[in-house]
């Protein structure tokens, strides 16, 4: 069984975002990138289930920029098998990106599409959803638990009230949620293998896809500054500020 995990390249999470002077988006001159932290776990649960003997193949897959290529060879390095990167220097949205995807699992034929549930660059939790419904497939969202039988997938989901456990008839497209596991650091002897691995180039174009945004961004703005705390003195003061100020007791 051969699973397609993409994989999208995002500003780093420690990164502190700085919005640009002319409010058309953020910074992202001279600021550190890696793989979308989702994705990363996407790609650990996809290399457990090949070496639990339930995969046979991890192709991971990105839309974007050629740098994207490092986000790819790390996927590698984790322990995919082969990667493509869709090339593309135009701002890629969530609908671009399934359309993609869908274009590569009809050439690909993976049973199971295993995404992060969110790119947190945009935030947007949209793309897993889309392919889903553009492939007529079935999915598993917010994923913390998939198990594969052979013709179904048991994906335990985490909602407000709990956790729901649904099954899939294959193939399926799962979004992989924080608790699903712990991805691994990728050893050197890995990484220096991963430059071996087979990686194909391809463009948007070429899978007949067009990319143009559907979307535009009117204005991107910092949050508002937290207000300066105050000290208090002792905590008669401290539960009198909550009660007469705050009016929260
Ligand atoms: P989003 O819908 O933008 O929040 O993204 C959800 C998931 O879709 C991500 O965690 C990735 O697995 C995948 N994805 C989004 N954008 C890309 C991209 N440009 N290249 C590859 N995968 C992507």
């Amino acid at each position: 069984m051969k699973i397609l995990v993409p994989v999208k390249r995002v500003v780093d999470y420690n990164v502190k975002i700085r919005v640009k002077a002319d409010g058309t988006g953020v910074e992202t001159a001279s600021v550190k990138f890696s793989m979308n932290p989702f994705d990363e776990i996407a790609v650990e649960e996809a290399v457990r289930l090949k070496e639990a003997g339930k995969a046979t193949e991890v192709v991971v897959v990105s839309l974007g920029p050629s740098a994207a290529q490092e986000t790819l060879r790390t996927a590698l390095a984790m322990g995919a098998d082969r990667a493509i990167l869709v090339q593309t220097d135009a701002e890629v949205q969530p609908l671009a990106v399934a359309k993609v995807l869908k274009a590569l699992v009809d050439k690909e034929q993976p049973r199971i599409v295993l995404l992060g549930k969110q790119a947190i660059d945009d935030d947007c939790n949209q793309t897993g959803q889309m392919l889903a419904a553009l492939l007529g497939w079935p999915q598993g969202t917010f994923a913390s638990k998939v198990a594969v039988g052979d013709d179904a997938l048991t994906v335990t989901r985490e909602i407000d009230g709990g956790l729901e456990t649904i099954e899939l008839t294959l193939p399926a497209v799962v979004t992989a949620d924080l608790r699903l596991n712990e991805p691994r650091y990728a050893s050197l002897p890995n990484i220096m293998k991963a430059k071996k691995k087979p990686f194909e180039t391809l463009t948007p174009g070429s899978l007949g896809v067009d990319v143009t945004p559907r979307l535009t961004t009117l204005k991107v703005v910092e949050p508002p500054r937290r207000k300066a705390g105050v000290k208090v003195a002792d905590v008669a003061a401290l539960v009198d500020k909550l009660k007469n100020d705050a009016r929260v007791i």
